[in-house]
């Protein structure tokens, strides 16, 4: 299968730098201040129609210095609101890059992953709210990293729900990824939710007793590695896009370990997930459209100003977050979502050797433990793209209904909800439709260069 399409569908303007060499491109959610041509970040949304940001985010600024180019803005569903980034603007639709029709390259980075694919770009900077990374990268077969939440700085990134928005970066190799995201990875006062100096001191602290236990990790070995395979993302043979035995054979014969782990929660992160994200977009995105008081008429210029400035779904979910944070639906949708995700963390500490380095005795690793956990990234291959005629007017059968969009995620939401580096590595192409398939490797907070590490040497 070859690479053969153009990423143009996956530009917000056409590139103003044209080599690859050295150049970025960033998800159009992102604030980039260029000022020879100045480019709108727009959110693909018309709200923001040629809104042009007052300065560069945090992560852009460190990029530059280090010496990229931002080679342009990349298209993203509505807000990151989406999984095949179809919720765009006039809906245009980002196409796979991947030759043999028309897919979606998933969403809501799926510009970014496609100029990726497409080798536009060295790397392209993403946000992953549920998976908005690394359901891309996996369909469109680039690597797609999740950092963990508070590693990037998020200060100039429009936000979709805030406990949960991650800046990431999409590259062709894991080599390339960890070379962006240490670029980009550092504390910054501008943002209260990134990560200070001394949590990363200790992040790192832990991440070096963990390597110490793996050896041979720069010779291309795994001994010692404990790898989790829960078995709630376990997928039965006809159910999955490439089975995973050739690939934990060779994890074994590298000398990895392999350890079934259970992590109950995990089949009710999607609802939770949904829940989260809808009610704090209800509050995010309460800020465009003007002012709240005012005259009655002002009012209706808001609420004009709403209707027609937002997408359908991100119309719905302004709608459900607002229901589920009313006094009668809190208990029993907010609250239970806020629950199951704290259960969740808690699950996933217990199935770590290495210590939480934010909240925990830093000097107890359980040595029954996991370093990583692997599980497919993506229940299938990439879609085909909605058509243009692609409402909810049309019978089911002939659209991708909203719950089969949402249901992409399940594999991609447990480690957004716990705040976990995770990242979607290709790891060949599906038998049954020839089209690439990634795998997810989670790891313990602040272990970015563990997981890749391990997604260089083993995958
Ligand atoms: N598909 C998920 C959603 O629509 C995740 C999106 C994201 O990570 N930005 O919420």
């Amino acid at each position: 299968m070859n690479r053969t399409r153009c990423a143009c569908s996956a530009w917000t303007r056409p590139p103003i730098i044209a080599q690859r060499k050295g150049t970025i491109g960033a998800k159009d959610n992102i604030f980039w201040r260029n000022t020879s041509t100045p480019i709108p970040t727009e959110c693909d949304s018309q709200i923001l129609h040629d809104f042009l940001p007052p300065f560069t985010a945090t992560a852009v600024t460190h990029l530059e210095k280090g010496g990229w180019n931002v080679k342009g803005k990349t298209r993203m569903d509505e807000f990151g609101m989406g999984s095949m980034t179809a919720n765009t603007q006039n809906g245009e639709r980002v196409v796979n890059p991947w030759a043999g029709g028309e897919r979606s390259a998933g969403g809501s980075s799926g510009g970014s992953a496609v100029v990726v694919a497409a080798g536009e770009v060295e790397g392209a900077l993403g946000t992953d709210t549920g998976g908005s990374i690394r359901l891309p990268a996996s369909y469109c077969g680039v690597v797609g990293l999740k950092p963990s939440y508070g590693m990037v700085s998020r200060h100039g990134v429009v936000s979709y729900a805030d406990s949960l928005d991650c800046v990431g970066v999409l590259a062709n190799s894991a080599s390339d990824t960890l070379r962006i995201f240490k670029a980009v990875s550092y504390p910054d006062p501008n943002d209260p939710t990134c990560a200070s100096a001394r949590a990363r001191q200790r992040a790192a602290d832990v991440e070096m007793q963990t390597r110490r236990r793996i050896r041979g990790l720069e010779r291309g070995r795994l001994n010692g590695l404990r790898i989790g395979l829960p078995i709630e993302t376990h997928l039965p043979p006809d159910q999955t896009p490439l089975p995973l035995g050739p690939l934990l054979k060779h994890l074994q014969a590298l000398g990895a370990t392999l350890v079934p782990i259970s992590i109950p929660t995990i089949p009710l992160c999607l609802p939770a997930y949904y829940v989260l994200a809808c009610a704090e977009a209800s509050s995010t995105l309460a800020r465009f459209g003007g002012g709240w008081y005012g005259t009655d008429s002002e009012r209706k210029a808001r609420e004009e100003v709403r209707r027609a400035g937002f997408g359908r779904e991100v119309r719905k979910r302004i709608i459900a977050g607002t229901w589920a944070l009313t006094a009668g639906a809190f208990n029993n949708s907010y609250l239970k979502a806020l629950q199951l995700r704290h259960n969740l963390r808690k699950d996933y500490q217990a199935v770590f050797r290495a210590p939480h380095p934010l909240t925990s005795d830093l000097e107890t690793p359980d040595e029954r433990g996991v370093d990583v956990i692997l599980h497919p990234t993506a229940i299938q291959t990439a879609p085909l793209l909605p058509s243009a005629d692609n409402n909810p007017s049309q019978p089911p059968s002939t659209r991708t209904t909203d719950t089969a969009e949402y249901a992409q995620d399940i594999l991609t939401v447990p480690a957004s909800l716990a705040g976990l580096p995770s990242v979607s590595v290709p790891y060949g192409v599906s038998e049954t439709d020839g089209w690439p398939i990634g795998v997810s490797l989670t790891g313990q907070w602040g272990m970015e260069r563990l997981v890749l590490d391990v997604a260089r040497v083993g995958v």
